[in-house]
């Protein structure tokens, strides 16, 4: 599969080429410049498939020419000790649990297998550094995904504050590839300082620097693979239409959804679950983008106001509105409202549901409650109930158990470098590293 920037489609570069940049230099979002039917490769698996099965076999398919068998088996079993859960609630909902991994967050699935592949990617010859805007639970998912990987060093931006959940036995101090450097400024200052010294070609050249943000295709595409895998798990049982609900800030999980769809998952629809920032919605049906002041909300991961995958969106609509139209529905859901679904849920199912998946259920009831309706539902849950147990309390009465890998993820530690919120000051803190 080629990648196309979402400016131009004129050039198209490799799987490997897309992830090392990031960023297309002409501008925009890599985006797939075509897709293929993946069916044949998955229509036949089934319910006792293992997810790294699933990842080795449809991985080497969609990278052909790039990764092959072998290696994808290889980046699969590297990547995930953890798995997607898909549980059955009833006839008309399931919930997809993709809170397994390190940090108890969906976004460990993109990044353990970003970690894995470019390390398979450039096992013949190249290396990477691989700068990142965090916070604490995407810093420890990035650590425990690039520790150790041969030719790459990952560079991690904090904003001002208390750093936690890194072990420094990893740090290149003590022979480690992981660089944590803080910033005197805020989180957007280090997300700007990662687009900075992208386009900073030279040095970016130099250090052959990319970035593990949300925005990597690395990290994007194999987001698609526990769509697949959902859908192997539930097709038995399937009756009518089948239709994901997902909880959306940047927009990137929905997307892998739609690229899953493309490879040719048999599905209806995507429930676009936003909270009170949902000025996204307003594009879904059809009217201008026109981003809105920040809300803050009990669902914080939502709380996006222009969500950073909106050119790979609006390519969507730009190909075909009317599909999309009938294939993405947007759901705004309020504080009160979310609180009110994760307690239903709760005395429903006897399961419990963090806040952005209660907005996806929520959202998935108000859908459900069209009489037109007569299909499956599948919740995706993105995050351990256990990150937001005070809330699952006060909306459940029931006191969550803090697992022994989170309580780690809250010890403070010292970043290696502090640095003015400046290009110069970077780029001068990492040829002082290396
Ligand atoms: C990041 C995040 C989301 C939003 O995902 P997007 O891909 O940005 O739409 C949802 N839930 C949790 C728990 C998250 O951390």
């Amino acid at each position: 599969m080629q990648f196309k920037s979402t400016h131009s489609s004129k050039s198209s570069v490799s799987f490997k080429d897309a992830v090392l940049r990031c960023l297309p230099p002409e501008g925009g979002l890599y985006v797939p410049a075509s897709v293929m039917d993946m069916r044949q490769f998955f229509l036949y698996m089934d319910s006792g498939t293992a997810y790294h099965e699933l990842v080795a076999t449809v991985a080497p398919v969609l990278l052909q020419g790039e990764l092959n068998p072998f290696s994808a088996s290889q980046v699969a079993e590297s990547a995930f000790n953890f798995e997607p859960e898909l549980i059955q609630l009833d006839e008309r909902v399931s919930v997809l649990n993709l809170f397994h991994g390190p940090t108890g967050i969906f976004k460990d699935f993109g990044i353990a297998f970003l970690a894995a592949v470019m390390e398979q990617l450039l096992k013949n010859s190249g290396r990477a550094m691989v700068l990142s805007a965090t916070q604490t639970d995407t810093g420890v998912s990035m650590t425990r995904a690039f520790y150790g990987r041969t030719h790459i060093t990952s560079v991690m931006l904090y904003p001002s504050g208390p750093i936690r959940g890194l072990d420094p036995a990893t740090f290149v101090t003590q022979g480690g590839n992981i660089i944590p450097i803080q910033v005197r400024g805020t989180f957007d200052d280090c997300q700007r300082l990662v687009t900075e010294i992208i386009r900073d070609r030279p040095f970016a050249e130099r250090y052959s620097i990319t970035s593990a943000n949300a925005l990597n295709v690395g990290r994007l595409l194999p987001q698609a693979l526990y769509y697949l895998f959902a859908f192997v798990k539930i097709k038995k049982y399937l009756k009518g239409d089948l239709v994901f609900s997902v909880p959306s800030g940047n927009f990137g999980n929905l997307i892998a959804g739609l690229y899953a769809w493309k490879f040719g998952m048999p599905v209806n629809g995507f429930i676009a679950a936003m909270n009170a920032n949902n000025a996204f919605g307003d594009f879904i049906q059809g009217k201008a983008f026109k981003p809105r002041r920040l809300i803050s909300t009990n669902s914080p991961a939502l709380d996006v106001s222009f969500p950073a995958n909106y050119e790979r969106l609006a390519a969507f609509y730009e190909e075909a509105p009317a599909v999309m139209r009938n294939m993405v529905f947007p759901a705004s859901i309020d504080d009160r409202a979310t609180e009110h679904a994760m307690e239903r849920f709760w005395k429903k199912y006897g399961i419990l549901l963090d806040p952005h998946g209660g907005v996806a259920f929520a959202a998935a009831e108000r859908f459900a409650a069209s009489p037109e309706f007569n299909g499956h539902l599948v919740i995706l849950a993105t995050g351990h109930p256990a990150k937001a147990a005070d809330l699952v309390e006060k909306t459940t009465g029931q006191s969550v158990e803090i697992p022994a890998q989170f309580m780690r993820l809250r010890k403070k530690t010292d970043p290696i470098a502090i640095i003015d919120p400046q290009l110069a000051a970077l780029e001068g803190a990492i040829a002082s590293c290396y």
